[in-house]
């Protein structure tokens, strides 16, 4: 069996530090690992319709913005095939048979998709596009036989899923897709960044992010206004450094050389951690270093990045060739989607 990486992003706004840590940097990794036959990067642009249906503007706005991001931050479509979703209808056709296998229990009983529900209050005018994008996220992965899925941890109740109507679809009509797996960045605090206002995670849609194409005042202004620990009032105060978004972002993001760099009166961040939580290191000195960090990680991303957005055709160019490319890949999983149901009349 193939070895074959399958992700992708709405494209509901710029990518984030989230995403960044989260799945974009280890999609990097893995694409130059050499480890892989095959890369596969979805822009989501039909999903995001899903919750976005009246904003159309926005997402086709964006399908330019990810892209960008993706590339800046080193994703080459000499290696990896960035596509677009609404561009394969193939997914579509799939969704609509994979629709059979899953019941409005179990879509109702997705923590991720329930969370999101009510997040976007919703209430009783579910559109049902938004409550089976569980469906049509297995389409994407089994279309391409994905192996492989690096996501962020939220993700994690859409591969079980997938892994199920996988299951359902081979039991019935025999071995014919392949199952996933979810590959979770190994930094637990990556699995989900929290947003800069201390809400569990940072997220498009709550604004509360830092964008990877922020510019560098717009990095300190977020990072110096950023939620603490609203119990370390005076410098003297012990701090919490497990809930506190500062230090979960250093440990993202910061290493041994940013503290010889930066700040030298502490070997790494366990010292400076032992700091905070026994009182007496203010919370203005913390963002004063997180922010050189993310500068210097973010500068040659958004540099990259402005790069790039001199030439928008070549970036419509590189995606119409890569959906493309995955249309007919889809259209291969399609055929014997259809052959394993028995409704493939015409075939040859
Ligand atoms: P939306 O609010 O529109 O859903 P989002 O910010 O959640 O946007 P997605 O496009 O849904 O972004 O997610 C893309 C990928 O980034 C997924 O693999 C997801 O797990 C990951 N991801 C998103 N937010 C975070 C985060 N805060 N921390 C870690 N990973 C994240
Ligand atoms: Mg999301």
């Amino acid at each position: 069996m193939k070895n074959i990486i399958l992700t992708g992003d709405r494209p509901t706004g710029k990518l984030h530090i989230g995403h960044y840590v989260g799945s974009l940097k280890g999609r990097v990794e893995l694409q130059n690992s050499g480890k892989f036959d095959k890369s596969y990067i979805m822009i989501a642009d039909a999903q995001a319709l899903t919750d976005n249906f009246a904003n159309p503007e926005k997402v086709r706005a964006n399908v330019t913005e990810v892209a960008l991001d993706y590339l800046a931050c080193g994703i080459d479509p000499q290696k990896s095939t960035v596509f677009v979703q609404s561009h394969v209808a193939e997914l579509t056709e799939l969704t609509f048979y994979y629709m059979n296998l899953v019941t409005l229990a179990r879509l109702e009983r997705n923590p991720t998709v329930k969370a999101e529900i009510k997040q976007k209050g919703f209430g009783a005018s579910l559109p049902m596009g938004f409550l089976t994008y569980p469906v049509s996220q297995t389409a994407d992965i089994t279309a391409f036989k994905a192996t492989c899925v690096p996501v962020g941890e939220d993700q994690l109740p859409m591969l079980e899923q997938a892994r199920e109507i996988v299951r359902s679809f081979n039991g019935l009509y025999g071995e014919t897709l392949v199952e996933p797996k979810a590959l979770l960045p190994e930094n637990k605090s990556c699995l989900r960044l929290p947003g800069t206002d201390g809400m569990a995670k940072m997220s498009k849609s709550l604004g509360n992010c830092i964008y990877l194409s922020d510019s560098a005042d717009e990095i300190k202004r977020k990072v110096m206004s950023m939620y603490t620990d609203p119990n370390h009032l005076k410098v003297t105060d012990p701090g919490n450094t497990s809930e506190n978004p500062t230090f979960i972002y250093l440990d993202a993001f910061s290493s041994d050389e940013h503290f010889q760099k930066y700040l030298p009166e502490y070997a790494n961040l366990a010292e400076m951690k032992a700091h905070y939580e026994r009182g007496g290191l203010g919370d203005m000195k913390v963002k004063k270093f997180l922010n050189a960090v993310m500068q210097e990680t973010l500068e040659p991303i958004r540099a990259r990045r402005e790069e790039l957005e001199k030439d928008i055709p070549a970036i419509w160019e590189m995606l119409k060739k890569g959906s493309e490319e995955a249309k007919a890949v889809a259209g291969e999983t399609l055929a014997e989607v259809k052959k394993a149901m028995k409704i493939d009349y015409f075939a040859e």
